[in-house]
Formats: structure tokens, C-alpha cells, sequence
């Protein structure tokens, strides 16, 4: 199997930007890759069935073909194209928290291309619940394969214009909605086990999934981590600049290479080249992805960012920290403060 994909696409496509899901619908129907909106971050979605298609999502982004994608659905009745079976425990889940941004792992249907689940025999699927997404995907007529619209490596895109910075040149189409709700990913729970396991945070709690199915569990990686999720093993979420985790403010050094993002407090947040203090949890994973790429743009050298409890978002919100402050780039790459 090709290690990474090649980098076939030029950046030389027209990237057209439109606000109409149909129309985007379109391009899609057509066999080109389409970004798109959703509660959690941008997605870039192609036909879960053409692979050729799919094969152009792991080019524009420039995607390790080992790192599987998630199927995307408007309706109920689109599980039974994807998943083999409905475990019971995904049942409950489906039932509860479908449309919203959780992703369940199911044994996979034969018709479901090997290149989009990255060879393996599960399925990652969701619905999203925003609405200009159920329209984009009503209208595509068929489920959607769509990892995050950003080239790979990048922070998940959470408005349009973080997408084009990302991929214009690289897809055919961008609809063109607002700032996402979440600003995080998916929770990605893999239900084809004896307990339902969290393999990935997200802004559907532990807690949450647990009054449903009260055994579901919290992956803990060891040594088979990579085997169950391989997209967590691929650098995620880092910006350029290095990341520090700070208990508080106090703990930030303040200078004009800096930036610091974290909880409001009655001190203000002054002598950092950019800022950002948050009304609470939500607000502040909302917020992050956004920050970190403004920050690159600013040439900002080391981003603060303050820490939370570990309950509720606040898992999803540390677990995104805490890879993006142990992902630092390489050297070459890391700007001198
Ligand atoms: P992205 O949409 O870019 O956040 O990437 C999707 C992520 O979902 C992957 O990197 C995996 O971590 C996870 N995922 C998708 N499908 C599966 C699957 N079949 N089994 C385990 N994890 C999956
Ligand atoms: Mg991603």
C-alpha cells in the first residue's frame, strides 16, 4: 500500500466558492471533492462509492492513505448501505445523539470501498445536524465520505476562509457557510466490541454516551493504539508556532512573539502579540483552531494556552492541547522566537 498519497492535484483547479448547497451538490454528484460546513469543522466530501473521488480527497489534503475517513449521511435509512450491522449498543447511540457531532464505528459493508475505511473492515459514520450540511447531503443523494477540509497536518478548518488558505487550487468547490458551531471534531466511538469505546474526544461527553450505554469507556492507547484508530497516530492539529499548556495566565510569558488563549479573568490579557480569553469551555474549544492559525499568520513563535478541567468539552478541549503542544514540527520548520 503507497505510504502517502502523491501529490498529483496542481494547484491550478478553479475553486469555486458558492453559498448554495445545491450547487455544490453538484459538483459532487460530478466525481469533484467538495467542502462543506459542519457543526464540528469543515469537511472535504466526495461520493462514498467513487474512488476515484475519494482518491482526490487524499491528494488535495495531502492525507496518508492509512488515516480512514468518516461517511457522512442525511438520512436514517443510509446505515444500511455502510454498516454490515447495527450493534445494539449503536443503536442507542443513534438514537440519542443522531444528527450531531458524533461518529460511530460499525463493521463495514462490502460495498464500501477499501480506500475510503483505509482498509479496514469498520466504518466510521455520522449526521451532522447543521443544517446547510443535511441540505448539501440531501442533495448529494448519497452518503459522503469527508475528512477535515485542511491539507494534512493543518488544524481543522473552522470557517471558510481557513479552508481556502488551505486548498484553493487544490478542489472544485467550497460552500461557503459560517464560523462552526463546535470547532472541534467528531466524538469517534467504535461500537463493535463487547464495551462501546470513546476512541476520540469530542463535544458528545463521555459522560453523555455513558446515560445511554453506561460501560462505554474512554480508549486508552497502548500498544495496539494504532491498529484501532491509525488517524490518531498522524499529526493533527498543531499550528506552525510551538505550543505550551499553562496551568493560568501567570504562567505565560508575556511578549510580542507570544500568544495566549484561555479563560476569562479579571487580569487582562495584555503584552502578547494576540489574545484571546473565552466565556467558558465551549466558547474556548470554539475558538481554538481559529487561534492558532491566526497566530501562524501573525508569525506569533510560542502560543500559551491555559488549561481546563478534564470534565465535559474539557476532555475533548486537553486531548486537542495536549497533541498539539506534543506535535511540535520539525526544526527546520519552527520560527525562532
Ligand atoms: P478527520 O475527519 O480528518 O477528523 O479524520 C477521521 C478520523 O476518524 C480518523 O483519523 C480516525 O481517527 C477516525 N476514524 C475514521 N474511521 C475510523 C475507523 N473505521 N476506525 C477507527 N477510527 C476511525
Ligand atoms: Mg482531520
Amino acid at each position: 500500500m503507497m505510504k502517502r498519497s502523491q501529490e498529483t492535484v496542481a494547484a491550478g483547479l478553479k475553486t469555486v466558492l458558492t453559498r448554495s448547497p445545491k450547487r455544490a451538490a453538484e459538483f459532487l454528484r460530478r466525481g469533484e471533492v467538495v467542502a462543506f460546513p459542519t457543526e464540528t469543522v469543515y469537511g472535504l466530501g466526495a461520493p462514498v462509492f467513487d474512488e476515484p473521488a475519494i482518491r482526490k480527497i487524499f491528494e488535495a489534503k495531502g492525507r496518508p492513505a492509512d488515516n480512514p475517513l468518516i461517511a457522512h449521511i442525511s438520512n436514517i435509512r443510509q446505515l444500511n448501505l455502510l454498516a454490515r450491522r447495527v450493534t445494539p449498543a449503536a443503536q442507542k447511540f443513534i438514537a440519542k445523539f443522531f444528527p450531531g457531532p458524533l461518529t460511530v464505528i460499525l463493521p463495514k459493508a462490502p460495498a464500501v470501498p477499501d480506500i475510503a475505511t483505509a482498509g479496514l473492515d469498520t466504518v466510521g459514520i455520522r449526521m451532522p445536524s447543521d443544517p446547510q450540511a443535511r441540505e448539501f447531503l440531501r442533495a448529494c443523494g448519497t452518503p459522503v465520505v469527508a475528512p477535515s477540509a485542511n491539507r494534512s497536518g493543518k488544524p481543522s478548518p473552522t470557517t471558510w476562509e481557513a479552508v481556502r488558505e488551505d486548498l484553493d487550487g487544490r478542489i472544485a468547490c467550497i460552500l461557503r457557510g459560517g464560523a462552526t458551531e463546535v470547532g472541534l471534531e467528531s466524538t469517534v466511538v467504535d461500537c463493535t466490541g463487547r464495551v462501546p469505546l470513546v476512541l476520540r474526544a469530542g463535544a458528545v461527553t463521555l459522560e453523555q454516551l455513558r446515560t445511554v450505554v453506561p460501560s462505554t469507556r474512554l480508549f486508552r492507547p497502548r500498544k495496539n493504539a494504532l491498529a484501532r484508530s491509525p488517524g490518531m497516530k498522524h499529526r493533527h492539529y498543531a499550528p506552525r508556532a510551538r505550543v505550551v499548556i499553562v496551568d493560568s495566565l501567570s504562567g505565560a510569558v508575556r511578549s510580542e512573539n507570544a500568544g495566549f488563549i484561555g479563560l476569562r479573568t479579571p487580569k487582562p490579557a495584555t503584552g502578547f502579540g494576540q489574545a484571546m480569553l473565552c466565556q467558558n469551555v465551549v466558547e474556548y474549544a470554539r475558538r481554538l483552531f481559529h487561534f492558532f492559525r491566526q497566530c501562524d499568520a501573525a508569525g506569533v513563535a510560542t502560543i500559551y494556552c491555559e488549561s481546563v478541567a478534564e470534565s465535559g468539552l474539557g476532555v475533548a478541549l486537553m486531548d486537542r492541547l495536549r497533541r498539539a503542544s506534543e506535535m511540535q514540527p520539525s526544526p527546520g520548520r519552527r520560527r525562532s522566537a
